[in-house]
This record gives C-alpha cells, structure tokens and sequence, in this order.
C-alpha cells in the first residue's frame, strides 16, 4: 500500500522543519530465524572458542531497540598473548608451509561459504549494528565476499607484484576494526593478510564484534587450520594490547584519526608494519552543468547511506553559487523522503545510529553547529520510540570555518557551501586535516578529469559516490592514513619483499 501523508508545518527562519512530505510503505520485515545468537560469545583462539582469562564478559546490544543481545568475552593482556601465540604456532606450522594454491583454495571457500549464507550474515549484521537490512544484505555481505574471491586469486601469483625479487610474508598481523562496517572490515583485512600468507590476531569493534565471530565459524568450515585467524573480542585496552605486543610483526587499523596517531605513537620505535585507515570530511562537489536530479541522488546516498557512519561519506557538499537555491530545495524534499525506522524493515533507509555514545555524539555536534549558525533544516521524520534514532538533516549557508565543517561527525549531517569558480571549489574541497574521499558532479569529461586531479583525496568519484570494488584501492592522503587496501596495492603492505 502506498499512500501520501502531507502534514505541513509552519517553517521557523534559519531552523526549517520538514513539511513531512513523505511516501509510506506497509512494514515488511526480514525475518531473524535464521540467525542463532548465543547468550555468551567466547574468544576465538587456535581454532577454537575458549573462555577469557579475564573472566569478564560486556554486553552487545541491538541499537534499534536498545536491548541487549548478547555478552562478548572481554579479552585482556593474557587472552591477547595466548591469540598471538597460536597465530606464530600456525605461522611456523602447516600455514607457513602450505601453498599459494592451497590458500587461494581456501579463500575461495569462504567467498562461497559466505554467499551460502548471506542471509544469515546481513541479518546479524544488521541486528548487532543497526545499518538497514537493505545495506547489509546488498552491500556488505556481497562486497565482504569479492573480498574474498578477489584475494584467493592472486595467492597463487604474489610472486608478479615483484618480478626478479623475494616475495614474503611479514608474519602474524594484529587488525582492529571499526564498527560502521563490521563484517566488510573484517573481510578487508583479513583476505589480503591471509593471501598473502600472514596469520591473522583480528579485534572487532566493542559494540559490533557478532558477525566477525560468525566468520570465525565459517574458517573453522572452510578447513582452514588452527590459529591462522584468531578473534578476540574487548575494549580498546584490547586492541592496545594487541598493538604493543612484541611478536606482532604487523598492525593494520581502521578507526578514528584520534586512535591512529596513538597507535603510530606507541609502535614508531618498532619494526612492525602499520596501515592506517583513518576518519574523513569528504567533499562531494556539484557544477552548475550536472545532471541535477542525478546529483541529489548521489549526494543523498554519499551522506545518508549507512546513518552517514561512512568514513569516505560526502559530509560536505559544495555547490556553484547559480544552481545552490534549486539543489537546496529538492535536497530538502529528498530529506524528507527518507524512511528512517526499524532496520529490519525492507523499505528502510536509514536504520539505527550504532550506539547511544554516537548518537549522544551526533547531537552534541548538531546543537554546536546551530549555534554557530547557518540554515538548519531536518527530515520530520516520526522515529521509534525505542532504540537510538536520529533524523536527517543539513546546514546550508555555512562557511568553510564552521566547525561542522571541519571536524568528522560519523552521523546523517551534511553542510552545504557555494562557490563561483572551478579554483574555487578545488580550493575549498582541499581545506581539510583529511583527504579520504571527493565526489564531481558535472556533465564535462574535461572538467572532471582536471578537478579530480587537482583534489587531495584518495578515492575520487565522478557523477556517482560510494562505490566500491575489491581490485580498486581505498586510502587516504593526510590524517585520513597511510597506505592503501584493496587492488595490488593494498597486498604491499602484507608483504616483504627483498
Ligand atoms: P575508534 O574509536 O578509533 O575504534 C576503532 C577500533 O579501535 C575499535 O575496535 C576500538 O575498540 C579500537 N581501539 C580503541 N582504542 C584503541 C587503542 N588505544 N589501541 C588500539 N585499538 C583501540 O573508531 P570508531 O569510533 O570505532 O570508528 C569510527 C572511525 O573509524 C571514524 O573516524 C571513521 O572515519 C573511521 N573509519 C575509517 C575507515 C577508512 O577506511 N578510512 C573505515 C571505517 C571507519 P573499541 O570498539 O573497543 O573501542
Ligand atoms: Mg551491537
């Protein structure tokens, strides 16, 4: 059944509520059956689940109703020993001496096995995260396995990204992962490492740590051997463990700028490895010669995807000067056809924000920036009374010194700027601590290829945003991080190569 609701509301000055223009759709949800969620996860350790030295155990909560789901081991400096411990046993063992072939077997096994059982892994995804059943069950389980198929083929062809040298593994790597795409960023680490011949420590984020100890069972199904891939859950003194722990040749991290640079910090006097992939504050940039409609669309799914917990998400929209009133209003009129609501709900949009601290977080930041001014208007969306929900919205009329415009905030806000000239936008688009990402939206070919190559951002999207391909690699130029993952690029980082 579809039908119109048109409630008008009386707009205030510099803080427009929506009219509440929105299309409805019966409620059609996914069902959860499929998934089967122990009261109490352990940790992942030499190929089996073994309880925590610590004995502690926290809680996971579902951020759609704010209700627990589950407890998670809490991992300590111990638990983080006996992880590595059984990655360097696997390491010099069989893993150490198996073949590119045999590895590239057993990635392929798990892209299978995780197609085999998507359903299971989107609703999981879901139920633990709060990111819509569509997101998860469209985007990050599909994308989580070409991540694996990807890999599994070069196993066996390492030896091409350097012609005439030795190519090794480093050894056993420690990878710790963020909570906006759980399952996705377990895949992007754990493929490249283990293609590459490493064994894997990985530690998921405290409050979305369920599908990564789901993939732990698909390892143990592919046959791969005991402590190749080991999970450990905990806070971030768990993941600090894990960084300063001596026999850890390796750290790849994805998270905040914030929690990067401690971890640079705390390793620089060692010789481990480190990637960093690190937060963004990505422009997306419309010409007055685009394809509009095309654009809102894009600008929409750049910053609303996800409850705009992307770190690449195109927070920042500039818009030449003549076209800014026309993309305002049909980007206010698009707001309010966002469906935000329970994330099971096949028609959702946008689901629930990770966790109450986010959310928290998000509403600071949005009361900060209407103070400091800017036109604030925001979907009227009805959210659900439980759970942690937050409604769309946007500043125009900011400038490029607004702190929103500025600092990442990992939440549905975008602000939107003008500019006259090409120079212009390169210059404002540039005006960042990050360079993660950049959209262009013009029909000119030329004027595309000139403004993508003068932006500082790892990833540049022309007329679209958000997308993503395990052979193209994903990285960020200043405090967005170093080094690159995904494509042939992403495998030097796993490697050593003499
Ligand atoms: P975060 O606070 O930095 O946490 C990331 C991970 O690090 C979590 O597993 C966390 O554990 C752990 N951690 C916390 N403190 C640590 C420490 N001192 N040493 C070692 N590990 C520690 O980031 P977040 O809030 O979860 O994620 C959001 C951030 O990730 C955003 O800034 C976003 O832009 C960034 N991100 C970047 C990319 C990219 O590819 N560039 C992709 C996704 C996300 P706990 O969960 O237990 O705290
Ligand atoms: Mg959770």
């Amino acid at each position: 059944m579809i039908k119109k609701i048109s409630k008008s509301k009386k707009p205030i000055k510099a803080e427009k509520k929506s009219k509440g223009f929105k299309i409805d759709y019966s409620p059609s949800l996914e069902g959860t059956s499929i998934v089967t969620i122990k009261p109490r996860n352990e940790l992942f350790i030499g190929g089996k689940f073994v309880a925590p030295k610590s004995n502690k155990y926290f809680d996971t909560v579902n951020p759609a109703t704010g209700e627990k789901i589950s407890e998670l081991a809490l991992a300590n400096k111990d638990d983080v020993d006996s992880a590595v411990k059984a990655a360097r046993h696997a390491y010099n063992g069989e893993w150490g001496k198996m073949s590119g072939k045999d590895r590239g077997r057993l990635l392929f096994r798990v892209a299978r096995i995780l197609q085999e059982r998507a359903r299971e892994f989107a609703v999981l995804e879901t139920l633990d995260g709060g990111k819509p059943i569509k997101e998860s069950r469209d985007v990050d389980v599909p994308l989580a396995a070409q991540h694996f198929f990807y890999h599994a083929g070069w196993a066996d062809k390492l030896d091409y990204l350097a012609p005439n040298k030795k190519v090794s593994p480093v050894g056993v790597c420690g990878q710790i992962i963020p909570w906006n795409f759980p399952l996705l960023m377990a895949a992007w680490k754990l493929a490249p490492a283990l293609a590459c011949g490493n064994t894997v420590v990985l530690k998921p984020a405290e409050t979305t740590s369920l599908t990564a100890l789901l993939l732990a069972d698909v390892f143990n199904e592919a046959g791969f051997p005991a402590g190749v891939v080991n999970i450990i859950t905990g806070a971030g003194e768990t993941g600090a463990a894990l960084v300063n722990h001596p026999d850890v040749n390796k750290i790849a991290f994805t998270g905040s700028t914030d929690v990067g640079k401690l971890i640079a910090k705390s390793i620089a006097h060692s010789n481990k490895k480190l990637s960093l992939e690190l937060g963004g504050k990505s422009a997306n940039i419309i010409f007055a010669d685009a394809a509009i409609d095309q654009a809102i669309e894009g600008v929409v799914n750049g910053i609303y995807f996800n409850q705009g917990h992307v770190c690449c998400a195109g927070s920042r929209l500039l818009v030449e000067e003549s076209i800014v009133d026309e993309v305002v209003k049909k980007l206010q009129r698009r707001l309010d056809m966002i469906r935000v609501g329970n994330p099971l709900d096949k028609n959702t949009d946008l689901g629930a924000i990770n966790s109450l601290e986010q959310l928290n977080k998000i509403k600071e930041l949005v009361d900060l920036g209407k103070k400091e001014g800017g036109d604030f208007y925001q979907s009227s969306s009805p959210l659900p009374k439980k759970g942690y929900y937050f409604a769309p919205c946007m500043f125009s009329n900011v400038t490029s010194a607004h702190t929103l415009n500025r600092i990442e905030i990992f939440g549905p806000v975008l602000t939107i700027q003008t500019f006259r000239t090409p120079d212009e936008a390169i210059t404002k688009a540039n005006d960042s601590r990050y360079g993660l990402a950049a959209g262009i939206w013009s029909e000119k070919g030329s004027k595309n290829l000139k403004i993508a190559g003068a932006l500082k951002a790892g990833v540049v999207w022309v007329n679209t945003y958000n997308k993503f391909d395990a052979a193209s690699p994903f990285g960020g130029f200043a405090e967005s991080g170093w080094g690159r993952e995904g494509g042939r690029h992403g495998l030097f980082s796993y490697l050593k190569i003499d």
